[in-house]
């Protein structure tokens, strides 16, 4: 399988070649097809195994630029990772009109409240406990979100952020897409992924 197989747009093959990616990873070969089909699916996979581009790949190419609306939020454990993947849907991204907001706790609030009064993400990346706050204050809307990814999910609950994940998924609308990631997979997270995945997820390891 190669990325061209995938029929991916011209514009995200002529980015993944710039990035220097020839070829997808074993998780990415899994991944990509199911959630372009619009599959909710739960990804076991570690990092380094190229899982960010598994779920940034496919969003990059269902995320409507035309749209107004936040349509993809991806919920990680911490500002690092936040960084991290939101620079590599970025790259991803970056022939097409995405724009990616970082939100994470720490970073002043000011600017990212000001980037949602503007109006101008497509793709929210943030730890719960911003994400949640900034819903609370009443600056961030998540009803247009189509698609939901909880990545590195055994961390997020390790850290002590279900609470904070299911007020968050409370907020998104009920047919959306939701793919979890986690390098294991304890009762905890199957629980998890039984409560917010739609009946007849797929696994993929
Ligand atoms: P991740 O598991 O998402 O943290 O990715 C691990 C590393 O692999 C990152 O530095 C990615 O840029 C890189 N990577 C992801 N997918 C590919 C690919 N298909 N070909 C080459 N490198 C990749």
């Amino acid at each position: 399988l190669t990325f061209q197989s995938f029929n991916l747009s011209k514009k995200t093959l002529e980015a993944l070649d710039i990035m220097g990616y020839k070829d997808p990873t074993d998780i990415q070969k899994k991944a990509i097809p199911f959630i372009l089909a619009g599959e909710d699916l739960v990804g076991q996979a570690q990092t380094g195994t190229g899982k960010t581009a598994a779920f940034g790949i496919p969003i990059v190419e269902k995320v409507e630029f035309k749209k107004k609306e936040l349509q993809a939020l991806i919920l990680v454990p911490t500002r690092e990772l936040a960084i991290q993947v939101s620079e590599e849907i970025r790259n991803i991204g970056k022939n097409k009109r995405i724009f990616v907001l970082t939100f994470y706790g720490g970073k002043p609030l000011k600017k990212q409240i000001e980037l949602l009064q503007k109006r101008v993400g497509k793709v929210l990346v943030g730890t719960p406990g911003r994400i949640k706050d900034l819903i609370n204050r009443g600056y961030l809307k998540l009803d247009g979100i189509k698609m939901l990814v909880l990545d590195e999910a055994d961390r997020m609950l390790d850290m002590g952020f279900i609470d904070d994940i299911d007020y968050i998924i409370s907020q998104t609308p009920k047919e959306r897409q939701t793919l979890l990631f986690s390098a294991t997979l304890p009762k905890e997270i199957l629980i998890l992924a039984e409560k917010y995945l739609r009946d007849g997820y797929k696994t993929i390891k």
